[in-house]
């Protein structure tokens, strides 16, 4: 096979068995790699309703089809399993050289069933694939881990996933790391946790990545470096990564000030990716394959919250700032370290802590339900210590470590402080001035909860697919913040267009998810990379419609849990609508219900479902998705994989 290493493991914790198979060409082609692939093993081999904590519970991990070849930022592994927080499907993907490591030591996936007895890792060099003993590593923070593991396999060099002790705690505003690259929002730390699953460790032999038409795909790779590297967003990604966000949300209004209460911070000034740079930055850091190094590794010299780490985000650092209403950019910093360490979400940890700060500021919350923490909004302290607790699940720790949703069954009144979709915290985005509402549609529904990579800021407002269906003017006025006509359209196109870039492997910040006016790699790009590297001609038309199946794979998994069109709305306090100054962009906040509604009608009816949005009996065999039972999960398969070799 050319691009996939063509083979999958199927790893058996509870036996202790690994089976290795081929993955088809045909599987590959329907789902390119990746988020795709990991998506349709969820659906076809997990039991319905299965408690994602417990031994039914499937946990996938895939690189993409252009991982470990030279295609621009294409680093990324995807980590898929139900969520535990939203009890829907659940999957992220991060960065770093975990994905090229997977591909050259000859895999494109691995698949984890059942629950090991003790803690164990896996470790993968190149033929010889084993579980190993990982009680010495149990209870490890990740730096710590790393260590030990490298140790272990005599100082050579390793490519692996971790949990931190949050995971194994099964604290779940968790995610699964490389290093500091973290992906797996909604709980997959935990899931790997419950499974005693510490790590997946590569070394060893390498198997370079073959590619099918080597000479075009160079020439597709150089003119994909170059579109992206005369792309303004290119300059702006190299000089502070994400943090430049802080200002752009800033001017927007949309700020996730004080658990979104309002969406602009008074002390953002302090945060911002200029002020990081001055003094924090060190040296650049990228990711694998990865032109543009987004990131860098960072210093606080002195003082309280003297720390050295890297990769900072704007997620790593609104959420321990604005969300907390506290203006330190150092005891953010210090704040992520310790996230990445103990192995916790920084997104949702911020969040549920901001939700408890506003259940404070209600009067629902004591020093008695707190462990002596006074929760006023800005209280540094009360952070600081409550970080390990969440991740020990210690004390109100405890509570808390199961994400706001379920803290607020044990706070009698604190529904009101919740802002949160299928279960999970919004993270940004405030419905502010200046941000257009097609990003509150693409959060709400986004099929593992509330998510900006899944579509969010729309699809490129002049790619000729849109401007095909909405004419010239319907796609220009989608630019207009306000409006909410054509979104559906916008926001479905921009789903299947995410799933592509998932899929192959590559970073969201080399394509044009966050809209086409910033010249980055569109999906006519993407097939000729993929069809050079596969052999496999490929058009735009039909990566989108893989992107498409993907999408409709996940919404499937959805439904047969009981989501419907009821899951896919706002938090109720964005429905509060309002003016807000903002800095530079004065106007209306909030969503309008109505119009909102019109707009998943919209969204629904353009995606082929019904209007309580399960897809169509048609959608499904167009997409060749009729081909199996869907809603019986494993007990449509015929084969027994635990009795193959
Ligand atoms: S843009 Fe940043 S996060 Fe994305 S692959 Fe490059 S270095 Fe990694």
């Amino acid at each position: 096979m050319h691009g996939w290493a063509g083979q999958r493991l199927r790893v058996y914790l509870t036996e202790g068995k690994i089976v290795k198979e081929a993955v088809s060409e045909e599987l590959g082609l329907r789902y390119l790699g990746g988020r795709g692939l990991n998506s349709r093993v969820l659906l076809e081999e997990m039991p319905p309703h299965a408690n994602p904590l417990g031994p039914d519970s499937v946990l996938a991990v895939a690189t993409g089809t252009l991982s470990g070849t030279f295609a621009p930022a294409s680093a990324r592994w995807t980590v898929s399993a139900k969520s535990p927080i939203t009890m829907g499907f659940g999957d992220g993907n991060g960065g770093g050289d975990f994905a090229a490591g997977l591909k050259f030591a000859g895999y494109d996936q691995v698949i984890f069933y059942g629950q090991s007895p003790k803690p164990v890792y896996l470790l993968i060099d190149g033929d010889h694939v084993a579980l190993k003993d990982a009680t010495h590593l149990w209870g490890k923070t990740l730096s710590e881990t790393r260590d030990l593991l490298v140790k272990d396999l005599g100082g050579q060099e390793i490519s692996y996933l971790a949990i931190g002790p949050a995971g194994e705690n099964l604290s779940l505003v968790t995610k699964v790391f490389c290093n500091t690259r973290a992906g797996g929002k909604g709980g997959m730390g935990a899931v790997a946790g419950a499974k005693k699953l510490k790590a997946i460790v590569v070394c060893g032999t390498t198997r370079p990545v073959k590619v099918a038409r080597p000479a075009d795909f160079y020439n597709a790779v150089k003119r994909a470096h170059r579109k992206v590297s005369a792309s303004p967003f290119f300059k702006m990604m190299r000089e502070g990564g994400s943090l430049n966000w802080m200002r752009i949300s800033a001017n927007n209004g949309c700020m996730p000030a004080r658990n979104m209460q309002a969406g602009y911070f008074e002390g953002w000034q302090k945060l911002t990716a200029e002020v990081y740079e001055k003094h924090y930055a060190v040296k650049p850091l990228t990711c694998f394959a990865c032109p543009i190094r987004c990131s860098s590794y960072f210093r606080v010299k002195e003082g309280s919250y003297a720390t050295f780490g890297s990769n900072q985000q704007y997620g790593t650092i609104y959420p321990f700032t604005v969300r907390l209403g506290i203006d330190n950019m150092e005891f953010a910093l210090k704040a992520t370290t310790v996230c990445d360490e103990l192995g916790l979400d920084t997104h949702l940890c911020g969040a549920v802590i901001s939700f408890a700060m506003e259940a404070w500021q209600r009067g629902l919350l004591s020093l008695e339900d707190t462990d002596g923490l006074d929760l006023s909004w800005g209280n540094i302290e009360a952070v600081m210590k409550l970080l390990p607790k969440v991740a020990y699940r210690e004390g109100f720790g405890a509570v808390l470590a199961d994400g706001s949703k379920k803290a607020s069954e044990q706070i009698p009144g604190s529904e009101v402080c919740l802002v949160q979709v299928k279960g999970m915290d919004v993270s940004h985005m405030y419905p502010g001035p200046g941000e257009g509402r097609d990003w509150q549609l693409a959060y709400s529904t986004a099929t593992r909860g509330p998510d900006h990579l899944r579509g969010s800021g729309g699809y490129g407002k002049d790619n000729p697919r849109l401007v095909k269906i909405l004419g010239e003017a319907g796609a220009k006025a989608l630019l207009d913040p306000q409006n909410y006509k054509g979104q559906g359209v916008n926001i479905a196109l921009s789903n299947y267009f995410a799933g592509i870039v998932h899929s192959l492997g590559l970073c969201t910040r080399v394509t044009g998810v966050y809209g086409a006016k910033n010249n980055l790699l569109d999906e006519y790009d993407l097939a000729e990379l993929f069809s050079t590297a596969t052999g496999i001609d490929a058009s735009g038309d039909d990566l989108m419609k893989a992107g498409e199946r993907i999408c409709n794979v996940e919404r499937l998994f959805n439904v047969r849990e009981g989501f419907g069109r009821k899951d896919d709305m706002p938090p109720e306090r964005f429905f509060v609508e309002g003016i807000s100054p903002g800095r530079a962009v004065p106007g209306p906040t909030g969503i309008n219900r109505a119009r909102y509604e019109e707009m998943l009608d919209e969204y629904y009816a353009f995606n082929g479902w019904d209007s309580d949005g399960v897809p169509t009996k048609k959608k499904l065999a167009e997409l060749g998705l009729d081909c199996f039972d869907w809603q019986a999960g494993p007990a449509s398969r015929a084969t027994d994989y635990t009795k193959q070799s």
